[in-house]
């Protein structure tokens, strides 16, 4: 079985502003997921909710919708988040990841702290299934406790800023789909703005099947 994971996020600095490119270019993505058939957890930021015709692409794709943090401060700004994208779409949310590694400050609302073993903790309390974390060594295993919780502590993003490129290569990323579950990052933005990624995401999708974690 040859299996990879997409994680779709969005990093708009100012949403107000470019929330309709984000999702116009999320809109071209979830296209090309559905016509392949791959599946995906698409994750939202409080401030790039996910609009009605969005919802029906995921709906139609079988993806699943994760929160992409941005306050982090406590456990209450977590379940803040948490309950304010749930209430736009109307049922749980069963995955989370964290909006920035820890070096830059994104936004009003972000925290920039990288914590993970808080989201876990904070994420396992409130009933959820899934961590996926923002390390860039896409040969780190995920661990699972005895509820089930599964926790990736890193992917393999496709663009080339955030992996080491020589070693993970996207060769190294289909040899090791054959025998492994890796999670594959994209920003649909940076993939849509760069002809060789989008090359490298259709030549996945392609080769690769997908599934969901949970
Ligand atoms: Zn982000």
């Amino acid at each position: 079985m040859r299996h990879a994971l997409s994680r779709l996020a969005s990093d708009i600095y100012f949403p107000r502003v470019e929330s309709f490119g984000y999702l116009r270019e999320l809109k071209i993505i979830l296209q090309m997921l559905n016509g392949v058939r791959a599946r995906a957890y698409i994750f939202f930021r409080r401030c790039t909710l996910p609009s009605e015709s969005i919802l029906h692409l995921i709906e139609a794709g079988g993806h699943e919708i994760g929160l992409h943090l941005e306050n982090s401060r406590s456990f209450d700004s977590f379940a803040n988040e948490k309950s304010m994208l749930e209430r736009h779409i109307g049922r749980p949310v069963v995955a989370v990841s964290k909006h920035g590694s820890g070096k830059a400050r994104y936004g009003f609302h972000h925290y920039a702290p990288y914590e993970p073993a808080n989201y876990i903790h904070w994420a396992q309390q409130s009933g959820m299934k899934l961590f996926l974390g923002n390390l860039e060594d896409p040969s780190i295993r995920p661990s699972e406790d005895e509820t089930g919780f599964l926790a990736y502590p890193s992917a393999f993003w496709l663009e080339p800023a955030w992996r080491d490129t020589r070693r993970f290569t996207i060769d190294w990323l289909c040899t090791q789909a054959n025998v492994l579950d890796i999670v594959l990052l994209i920003h649909p933005e940076n993939v849509l703005a760069e002809p060789s990624l989008s090359e490298d995401l259709k030549r996945l999708l392609r080769s690769l099947d997908t599934r969901m974690l949970e």
